[in-house]
């Protein structure tokens, strides 16, 4: 089933997510409903509090439904390692309408549990490390937005603040 994703200003984005006690049924299918939802979008990854719910699990596909093994789902994920740092424009589905260029790391090494509730590990290096670390924000309470400065996090937040009175958020 598509949800619909939540928008920068909900509470629930803006609050650190709990971890999951166990892969139960309810919460593999919650999983395909993210899936759904982000492959609907269409996005490269998508955050359990992005559809309402305040759970730490992530999927991840950043070859947008091209390469079926390129579909990841972290349970409780939990970084291992992380090097270097990248810059590129970056954008959210909560955040629609708006890129920013943030720093990311270049690699990272993740663990969490797959969708049967078995431990796994994920090294990643360039596109996959970023959404690895935008994903995890969000388990967080974090938004790309946050991660900026001065005058371009303003301005965002202005021009958001102001579509929120024009009831076009
Ligand atoms: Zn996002």
């Amino acid at each position: 089933m598509i949800r619909p994703i939540l928008k920068y200003g909900d509470s629930i984005l803006h609050t650190p997510a709990r971890p999951v006690d166990a892969v139960t049924a309810d919460i593999v299918q919650l999983i395909d409903d993210m899936i759904e939802t982000m492959y609907a979008a269409p996005g490269i990854g998508l955050a359990a509090p992005q559809i309402g719910v305040s759970l730490r699990i992530f999927v991840v596909d950043v070859s947008v439904g091209r390469d079926p093994a390129a579909l990841l789902t972290l349970v409780n994920p939990e970084f291992v390692e992380r090097d270097g740092t990248q810059l590129e424009e970056e954008g959210c589905l909560s955040v629609p309408g708006f890129n920013a260029t943030v720093m990311r790391p270049t690699r990272a090494v993740v663990k969490s549990l797959d969708r049967a509730g078995a431990e796994q590990r994920h090294e990643a290096s360039g596109l996959l490390a970023r959404a690895f670390q935008h994903e995890m924000d969000h388990l967080d309470g974090t938004l790309f937005v946050d991660r900026l400065r001065g005058i371009k996090r303003d301005l965002i937040v202005r021009k958001i603040r102001k579509l929120s009175r024009a009831g076009k958020w």
